[in-house]
């Protein structure tokens, strides 16, 4: 099918996209890399009377360090997060987790701020920047707020963002020492949506005991699962198979995934209960320096 009837409006400048949105509100919708929002188009599931074209706005893109941060402007292709130094040496899990998504031709046009405000609920990226604490920065002529990932992922693609507002950047805070971290997943086929994904830190002390950790889940819910008990639980001491295996337990009884036509709530269960094992196995051999590499999941 093709598009319903819109209106393009190609703004030249960040403040002149949030003052069309303050005006336009819901019958406006951005236009980021358009990999999810064009199939919706031709579906005809949104029919916005405004498509409002944020490629235009180079200041949204790019990634820098600032305060200890690896900040991604919102208009980032995935494709040069994935290629990025700085990601991979600072926020290694976003890094690993970055050619999970999808195939190489989404990542060239996908966004971050598309990924993340689209917030489908195997997504990894929604996940990644839960596990890492990060924040997202949301834009409009009223303001400027900054929201946590639990604040902002609100339910099935739903997010907090208000119609008149722009996800312009994520804030993700860089890995401290000792600290491992790995994202894997199953998916049916390479480049289809994870039917689960896990993604965990594990930061160890010198002596080998577990000083901090997290974890967190993608398609086990309508938005990304952050397993605090289970992370909780690591700390204190050294993270044992035994003590990887009461955390998936502990992630287990957290989640009811729903059952589709692609996977049963229990098998999603189980998968939850099998990656998060392995990822916070991988997590821990990184931590310690051991010989994981932070290059591609297990799953695939
Ligand atoms: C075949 C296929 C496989 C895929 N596999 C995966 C996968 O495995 N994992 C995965 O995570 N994704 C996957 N995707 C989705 C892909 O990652 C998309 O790039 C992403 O979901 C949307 O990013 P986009 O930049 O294309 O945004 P668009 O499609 O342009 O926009 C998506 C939504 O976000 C809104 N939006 C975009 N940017 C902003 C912003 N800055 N502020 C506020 N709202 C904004 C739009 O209005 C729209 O509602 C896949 C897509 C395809 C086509």
């Amino acid at each position: 099918m093709k598009p319903p009837v819109f209106d393009y409006l190609a703004p030249a400048s960040l403040d002149e996209a949030l003052k069309i949105l303050s005006e336009l509100g819901e019958r406006a919708k951005v236009l980021a890399g358009g990999q999810s929002l064009v199939a919706l188009l031709n579906f005809r599931l949104v029919r916005p009377e405004h498509l409002v074209d944020l490629n235009g706005l180079p200041e949204l893109a790019g990634i820098r360090e600032d305060d200890g941060h690896v900040v991604i402007g919102a208009m980032t292709r995935q494709r040069a997060v994935e290629q990025a130094a700085l990601v991979r040496a600072r926020v290694p899990l976003l890094s690993e987790a970055m050619p999970q998504i999808g195939h190489v031709q989404i990542r060239n046009r996908g966004t971050v701020g598309g990924s993340l405000a689209h917030a489908d609920p195997a997504g990894e990226l929604p996940a990644v920047v839960a596990a890492l604490g990060g924040e997202l920065v949301l834009r409009s002529a009223r303001g400027r707020r900054v929201l946590k990932a639990e604040q902002f992922f609100v339910g099935y693609l739903t997010t907090a963002l208000e119609p008149d507002e722009l996800l312009v950047e994520v804030r993700l805070p860089a890995t401290p020492p000792r600290t491992g971290s790995a994202f894997v997943e199953v998916s049916r086929r390479h480049g289809d949506f994870a039917l689960v994904g896990v993604g965990a830190t594990v930061t160890l002390d010198e002596a080998g005991v577990c000083t901090a950790s997290a974890i967190a889940l993608t398609g086990v819910g309508p938005a990304p699962v952050l397993a605090r008990d289970a992370a909780r639980a690591l700390v204190g001491a050294r993270p044992t198979a035994k003590a990887m295996e009461d955390a998936g337990a502990r992630v287990a009884g957290a989640i009811e995934p729903d059952s589709d036509l692609h996977a049963s709530s229990d098998f999603r269960k189980h998968l939850a209960v099998v990656l998060t094992r392995r990822a916070l196995a991988q997590a821990t051999e990184r931590a310690t320096g051991g010989t994981g590499t932070h290059t591609k999941g297990t799953s695939r």
